[in-house]
């Protein structure tokens, strides 16, 4: 039989009606065997998340204030789940436990993960599935680094035991059983290292849209859902801004060859986007699979005779850069003429102190900061074996009255990426969708 990894978002589990929905998915299909869930999210646009509530109470008990309205606010968001669902949970003894540790040393990493706790603790209740407390056998090192060689023998020999189980998401413990946390929106990858761990045929990731779109549609008009992604091309595309998992989930799955299907809790019918290793067998890859962007970038352009012929100099100036913590996006050059792309913020304090190393060092006939750039990027498997996109690409940018400020190309070939002028941005973006898409 087949075995699927499901995990549910919190605005997939944010109330009693919500995690029956997810219920009814994982009940649907018997391969569905482990489900990682997160904290209820949500349930309006005006709502609080639970692991946001959760950090409010440890900042109250950490200053010495009343914590107990906060915890009765977090209490009523999971007792009305319990109530709702008619599932027996011991919410009190639990709530009773997490007083006791606000009272003597309160902890945020703690706290934040008590919400995957409880509502993974109240899903398997509800299913009838094991409960498994990922303290248990999600392990992090003392320096809060993730520790992935001794999570996958703990957590594989502990779920390859059980027929199903539902395991919470975010969080894992130290050796001595610290509770750390991933960093916001962890439990993506919770769902990605117990899909490695049982050697999954398949890792579903269950949210609130019907998968990845192609372009952002707060700026381009009901864009295309992919249908199908390479892992590659989802990196491309998230570094550059488009989100729909957290970042890191992919390495898991990806180095087991796992494929992932982003799935709609509110519409399961809808087959989502599956990111795959390589693409299914006879199906070619798109040319152009998406295009996202960024605002938020700076470039610094440097020009000096002969520069060309200076051995080093590239090397000098990416040191400089090197030396402050500042790492680099782009770096195109001509032959006398260098630029280095790189995100505004951290020019931030050093600016000057940047700026006066590059003269003192480099010697420049001209040195300046241009501030306010946006980068986009066009990014499909398809580009490499095909002509014409770039041609495709500059004249729409043309037609719009975009000026191209940077152009890259990946040596992969799979990406072609544009530097604009931020007030272009939303322009570029919907030229280029129009005339690649
Ligand atoms: N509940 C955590 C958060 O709000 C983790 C997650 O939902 O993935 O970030």
């Amino acid at each position: 039989m087949q075995t699927i990894v499901v995990k549910f978002g919190g605005s997939s589990l944010a109330d009693a009606a919500q995690i029956r929905k997810a219920a009814d998915i994982i009940k649907k299909d018997p391969a569905r065997r482990f489900a990682v869930a997160s904290a209820p999210g949500k349930r309006s646009k005006e709502d609080i998340k639970v692991t946001d509530m959760l950090y409010r109470c440890e900042a109250a008990a950490a200053a010495g204030r009343d914590f107990e309205p906060e915890l009765q606010a977090v209490r009523e968001r999971f007792q009305s789940i319990i109530d709702d669902l008619g599932v027996s949970y011991p919410l009190e003894a639990e709530l009773d436990v997490i007083r006791k540790h606000l009272k003597t040393a309160p902890d945020k990493e703690y706290m934040a993960s008590r919400g995957e706790y409880l509502n993974s603790g109240i899903l398997a209740a509800y299913l009838g599935f094991a409960f498994v407390d990922p303290a248990e056998v999600i392990r992090f090192h003392e320096n809060g680094q993730y520790d992935a060689e001794t999570t996958h023998f703990l957590l594989s020999n502990r779920l390859n035991g059980l027929e199903n189980a539902v395991v919470a998401g975010f969080y894992g413990a130290e050796e001595n059983g610290r509770v750390r946390t991933f960093s916001r929106g962890g439990s993506d990858l919770t769902g990605s290292i117990v899909a490695e761990a049982v050697r999954a045929d398949l890792y579903e990731n269950w949210t609130d849209v019907s998968g990845m779109m192609s372009a952002d549609p707060r700026v381009v008009d009901s864009p295309r859902v992919i249908d199908f992604i390479s892992y590659q091309e989802l990196r491309e595309l998230s570094y550059m801004g488009a989100t729909v998992l957290h970042e890191e989930a992919v390495f898991p799955v990806r180095r087991a060859g796992i494929a992932i299907n982003i799935r709609n809790t509110n519409a399961p019918e809808d087959p989502g986007t599956m990111i795959v290793p390589s693409l299914p067998r006879g199906r070619r890859p798109r040319k152009v699979t998406g295009v996202a962007g960024r605002t938020g970038f700076s470039s610094i352009q440097i020009e000096k005779s002969l520069m060309n012929g200076e051995v080093g100099f590239a090397f000098r100036l990416l040191s400089i850069l090197n030396a402050h913590g500042i790492p680099f996006e782009h770096c195109p050059t001509g032959i006398d003429t260098m630029s280095v792309f790189l995100r505004t913020e951290y020019l931030n304090g050093c600016r000057e102190e940047v700026l006066r190393e590059i003269r003192d060092e480099l010697k420049p006939d001209m040195l300046a900061v241009e501030d306010e750039l946006a980068l986009l990027a066009i990014v499909g498997q398809g580009m490499a074996y095909s002509k014409g996109t770039a041609a495709r690409v500059f004249t729409a940018l043309a037609e719009a009255g975009v000026n191209i400020r940077m152009l890259d190309q990946g040596s992969s070939e799979m990406n072609i990426i544009v530097g604009v002028e931020e007030s272009d941005f939303e322009d570029a973006v919907r030229a280029i969708y129009r005339a690649v898409m």
